[in-house]
């Protein structure tokens, strides 16, 4: 049991100017962070709480799925990149650790970068561990620190620079077993999810730069997030927009291998343009509308990005970019289906292809005008398509089907688009990471290997504040009960009087011995102070002790998710909570 006046919370009246959704004011406002800088937070008292909660039922729900807990470095090698399959395209997201005395003056590459996943290292780390069948399957996990250097952090934990993610990894003999896996982590998810009290989709989604053969994504519906979840409510199916635009694309295209890498595009002009028109489009890449767009040659061509997903003008304009003007509603609304007057549009060439992919890579850009889209070597897919505006809406015709407002059939059946945050995502991986790695293991017939791997990640900071989103109302949090901070706050109208305060006390043992935690808001502050706080910091029961009621024997119960207040007599109050 905690009192107010021990502990430490600081509520705050208004929340600051860069806090733009409901649930990062609610953050700020309830003193669940504090901000040290862009994307870097401060985890108070509180908002800790909330984490060490979602973080131990992600943790009791993984270990009934046989995943097992360790702990790897942040500091990663960068040997450890390098020898891994995407180095190129991984690095821009990367912060460098780049060990500033001793590499002074010299032009070489950082010796660390500081994590922002852990396949290069786990896979490794496993390789050098487990060498027999008999050890497999196994399934590692660690809920810890992630780093990426994400262009535009914004929405307070949502995209972070520094966050919390569980990060789990399994290693299988062969495919079939690696499915297993795959499924009992997907259900470990929904386990988790349903527990804490988020309503989160298991969507389809492309591999994408991860490579292997299938992925899901957990989305939280929400009108702020930054994907598209688009869906069929009758049949169940739901996909990320990537996967549901390259889902409705021929299946003999659909497998296409990859036909080249950005460099081989490095001067596209007529020729190319030619070429790729004559060749059959190739849309395996899951980065359909998430990619590199180019023109190599210098001639103009128009870029839109999504509107909430602004590059800084400065780094654009440091690559050649100059922004001309912005869209239309008109221009971009029936080719993009974005929502009107959230749009840039930016023109010009690009003198650095490769800082661009990296600025670009985790980025809805879709490209109309001359050009080419295409991606580096390391996972972002060549498309060789033509894409003059009419040909983008005729190549793309698939992905105009299932656009916001404007659903289609798939499979006869209309499609709707929503909005919703990614949560969680996980990967079958394939061998891919273990045969780079020579992560192998010997057979019964002394026969190696590669291992099959599956990944997967959940964002707990980004969940903690996604059920802030999904759980709130003007006065504050709602928390659902298994995450709240305290699931009792007992406010005493009285601090200083000794009965109302003995009350309190007992009442609040009663309640820690069922298994609640408590705290005992004993400040001396006017009632309606306290009732504010509560119901800002969204403590799912709020039990009032003094004044008035309490002289006519009666104590009040009043749930924050609901209008009424319960009163009861104080001889029946302990039996009630309880
Ligand atoms: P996003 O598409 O939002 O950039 P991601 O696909 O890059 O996320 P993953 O690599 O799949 O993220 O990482 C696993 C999980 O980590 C995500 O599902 C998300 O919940 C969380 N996450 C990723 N990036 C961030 C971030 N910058 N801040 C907070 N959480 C994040
Ligand atoms: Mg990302
Ligand atoms: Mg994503
Ligand atoms: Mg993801």
């Amino acid at each position: 049991m905690k009192t107010w006046s021990k502990f430490y919370i600081s509520t705050l009246r208004d929340s600051p100017a860069d806090a733009e959704i409901a649930s990062h004011k609610l953050l700020m406002r309830a003193g669940l962070v504090r901000k040290l800088g862009g994307g870097l937070y401060t985890y108070m008292p509180l908002g800790l709480r909330v984490m060490q909660k979602i973080s131990k039922i992600c943790r009791e729900e993984l270990e009934v799925s046989d995943a097992i807990e360790l702990w790897m470095p942040h500091l990663h090698p960068v040997d450890n990149w390098e020898q891994g399959p995407r180095w190129a395209a991984a690095r821009e997201i990367m912060f460098r650790a780049d060990n500033a005395g001793a590499n002074k003056g010299r032009s070489r590459e950082p010796e660390f970068v500081l994590g922002p996943t852990h396949e290069e290292i786990i896979t490794p780390l496993v390789k050098n561990e487990i060498t027999s069948y008999r050890d497999l399957p196994k399934n590692f996990y660690q809920i810890a620190t992630k780093f990426r250097n994400e262009i535009r952090p914004r929405f307070g934990l949502m995209r972070a620079r520094e966050f919390v993610m569980m990060d789990a990894y399994s290693f299988d003999a062969n495919d079939e077993g690696a499915t297993k896996s795959y499924f009992a982590m997907k259900d470990a998810y929904k386990r988790f999810f349903k527990r804490i009290g988020v309503t989160a989709i298991a969507v389809e989604a492309d591999t994408g730069v991860m490579g292997g053969s299938f992925s899901h994504e957990f989305m939280v519906p929400a009108e702020i997030g930054d994907d598209d979840v688009i869906y069929n409510e009758a049949s169940g199916y739901a996909a990320n927009r990537e996967k549901a635009t390259s889902a409705l694309v021929p299946a003999d295209l659909a497998d296409a291998a990859p036909i080249g890498a950005i460099e081989e595009f490095a001067t596209p002009g007529a020729t190319t343009i030619a070429a790729l028109e004559a060749a059959p489009y190739n849309v395996k890449g899951s980065e359909q509308f998430k990619t590199l767009v180019y023109m190599g040659d210098g001639k103009p061509f128009l870029v839109i990005i999504r509107g909430n997903d602004e590059l800084e003008e400065a780094k654009l304009g440091s690559l050649g970019f100059t922004l001309t003007r912005a869209a239309t509603a008109e221009e971009i609304e029936p080719v993009l289906g974005a929502k009107p007057g959230s749009l840039g549009a930016i023109k010009g060439s690009i003198k650095d292809q490769a800082a661009l992919a990296g600025i670009f890579a985790d980025h809805a850009i879709r490209l109309i005008g001359n050009g080419t889209t295409g991606a580096n070597k390391d996972g972002f897919h060549v498309r060789n398509v033509n894409v003059t505006r009419d040909l983008a809406i005729t190549k793309f015709g698939d992905f105009r089907r299932v656009r916001p407002g404007e659903p289609d059939p798939k499979n006869g059946q209309p499609l709707s688009v929503k909005r919703g945050i990614e949560v969680g995502h996980i990967f079958k991986l394939g061998t891919k990471y273990s045969e780079k790695f020579g992560a192998v293991y010997t057979d019964d017939a002394k026969q190696n290997h590669p291992m099959v791997m599956g990944c997967y990640g959940i964002g707990i900071s980004r969940t903690l504040q996604a059920v802030i989103e999904q759980s709130h109302d003007n006065d504050g949090i709602i928390w659902p009960w298994a995450v709240a901070p305290f699931q009792i706050i007992v406010t005493l109208l009285d601090p200083s009087v000794a009965e109302p305060a003995a009350l309190a006390k007992q009442l609040a043992e009663v309640a820690e011995k069922a298994g609640a935690d408590v705290i005992i808001d004993d400040r001396e502050e006017r009632p309606g102070v306290k009732f504010k706080d509560a119901d800002l910091i969204g403590i799912p029961l709020r039990i009032t002790i003094g004044g008035k009621g309490l002289a006519a024997g009666i104590i009040e119960l009043k749930w924050r998710s609901k209008k009424d207040v319960i009163k009861v007599p104080v001889a029946e109050a302990a039996e009630q909570i309880a």
